[in-house]
């Protein structure tokens, strides 16, 4: 394993090897600026940095690390709470350099290189009237949230950002770089939408576009916590009754500037102002303290969420799901449980639940096991997304988003129906879950194309810890960083 300070042996081969991507080691300029993930607490010292600039650079990356017996680290948009995409003494596979976007206006299809982040998707297809389904918050890595499954504002309309994905370039452990599709390599493209950290990086994605040139409408509206009950049974009307133009979410936090306990809903709706604020006349009915909706193109809708998804601080996220109705009661619940949290950590003001009332009826078109993606089903996403800055809160606060999603998924297991694991893969930012909690009737397929793939489990620092060695790569590349 290689240790920081000291370049691994063959560095100089690796940098002279390699097409246009930089090699960075401890002493090189860019360095400490490369290791920045959207969390503090992901961060990590690595012996080498490769940015790269193409799949061949990659490939060779790849091959220098286990040669060298690195352990593996590959960042995207770097959001991953659990340190999957740093390393300590391994080698990143950085992708920042590769942020380039292609859109096919005939064909309605965006390219999009591994490195990209929703932001950069959004505007390159908006210059077109192209969208296609991408994650809330736009400094997302379109890597990790597409290559585990992907929901968003278009959900409800287009189903998962995977079921909109057409094809993938991806480089394998051994070096390869294949092209995945239906048609090419299909049972790779078949493990690559859900379980595709797992299997290699992919250096590029193919998404379906669809036309979107009209405006959209959307934004933040904050209540006191008093009304947490009747946003709650609105919601529950809205994913119920909506045919994919409209979206909301519903969060319990304490935002900026006054930072107080409250209810907040973040609303989209494709469509004019007018429709918009007559669809959802009963939450101004309660009166909201904070207005910040109004019509946008729609290339800015992915950046309604950024404000309270800022880069900085320690950060930890668990997900679980809810069924619909969600219970008032359970609700209540978890705002009870909140406060407790902050008022015993204030350290975690910035702590923020997020409950997804995205309609799933076109995610649960597609079968259960067209992809290894295997959470569709009549149940919702909820999102813990803990945050605090003292380092000695770590335990504390992991232990508390543990435990706090955990008493969620007991109160609802026995209402849920059954299909799907109930566990979106991507929000395990505690990388707690077993990869057959994730892909759950999917496991087997993956778990063989896994030992096909990616025998050594290079790759193991994605959403799902395979057994292959107990969760960790081949001995001999290096020591497993813990979360
Ligand atoms: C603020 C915030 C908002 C979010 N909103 C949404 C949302 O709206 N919808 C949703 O579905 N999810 C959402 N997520 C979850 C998100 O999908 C995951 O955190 C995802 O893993 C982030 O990907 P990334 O590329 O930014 O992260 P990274 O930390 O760079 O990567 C995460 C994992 O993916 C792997 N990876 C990344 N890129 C590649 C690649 N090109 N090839 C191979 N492996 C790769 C990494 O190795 C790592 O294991 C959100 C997360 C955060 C923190």
């Amino acid at each position: 394993m290689g240790s920081v300070g000291t370049a691994p042996p063959a560095v100089e081969e690796l940098r002279a090897s390699l097409k246009a991507s930089k090699v960075l080691t401890a002493d090189s300029e860019g360095y400490d600026e490369s290791l920045h993930r959207w969390s503090e607490a992901a961060e990590k010292r690595a012996a080498v940095v490769v940015q790269a600039t193409c799949a061949e650079d990659v490939s060779k990356a790849l091959l220098y690390a286990q040669a060298q017996g690195l352990e593996v680290a590959v960042v995207g948009g770097g959001h991953s709470t659990s340190g999957s995409s740093s390393t300590e003494g391994g080698l990143v596979v950085d992708l920042t350099k590769m942020r380039q976007v292609t859109v096919d206006p005939e064909r309605q299809t965006i390219k999009a290189q591994g490195g990209t982040v929703w932001e950069d998707v959004d505007h390159a297809a908006a210059k077109y009237g192209l969208a296609t389904v991408g994650g809330t918050v736009n400094h997302t890595g379109v890597g990790g949230l597409t290559l585990g499954g992907g929901y968003g504002w278009l959900t409800g309309k287009y189903g998962l950002t995977i079921d909109n994905l057409l094809e993938a370039k991806v480089v394998l452990a051994d070096g390869r770089i294949l092209q995945a599709s239906e048609k090419e390599n299909s049972d790779l493209f078949w493990a690559l939408r859900g379980a595709g950290q797992s299997f290699g990086v992919a250096t590029s994605f193919t998404f379906r576009g669809y036309k979107q040139e009209n405006a959209v409408w959307g934004g933040l509206l904050v209540f006191p916590t008093s009304s947490l009950a009747k946003v709650v049974e609105f919601a529950n009307h809205v994913v119920t009754t909506t045919e994919g133009q409209s979206g909301m979410v519903v969060g319990i936090g304490a935002p900026a500037p006054a930072r107080q306990p409250a209810v907040l809903t973040v609303l989209f709706y494709n469509g004019t102002k007018d429709e918009a604020v007559r669809y959802y006349a009963p939450l101004f009915d309660l009166k909201p303290i904070v207005d910040k909706t109004r019509e946008m193109p729609y290339e800015e809708v992915n950046a309604m969420l950024n404000t309270v998804s800022t880069h900085g601080d320690r950060k930890t996220q668990k997900g679980t799901a809810f069924t619909v109705p969600l219970s008032t009661d359970l609700a209540q619940q978890i705002l009870d449980d909140y406060l407790d949290f902050i008022a015993k950590i204030p350290d975690a003001i910035k702590t923020i639940i997020l409950f997804e009332f995205f309609s799933q009826k076109v995610v649960n078109q597609v079968s259960q096991t067209a992809m290894s993606f295997a959470n569709r089903g009549e149940h919702y996403n909820i999102l813990f997304s803990v945050r605090w800055v003292g380092e000695l809160n770590d335990a504390a606060c992991r232990e508390w988003t543990r435990n706090a999603a955990r008493r969620v998924t007991d109160a609802e297991q026995a209402k849920r129906s059954g299909d799907g694991v109930g566990q979106y893969g991507n929000y395990d930012g505690i990388a707690s879950a077993s990869a057959k909690d994730i892909f759950g009737v999917n496991f087997e397929r993956v778990l063989a194309l896994k030992k096909q793939y990616d025998p050594k489990n290079v790759f193991f620092k994605g959403a799902g810890k395979f057994p292959l060695f107990g969760g960790d790569k081949a001995p001999g590349l290096g020591t497993q960083s813990k979360p």
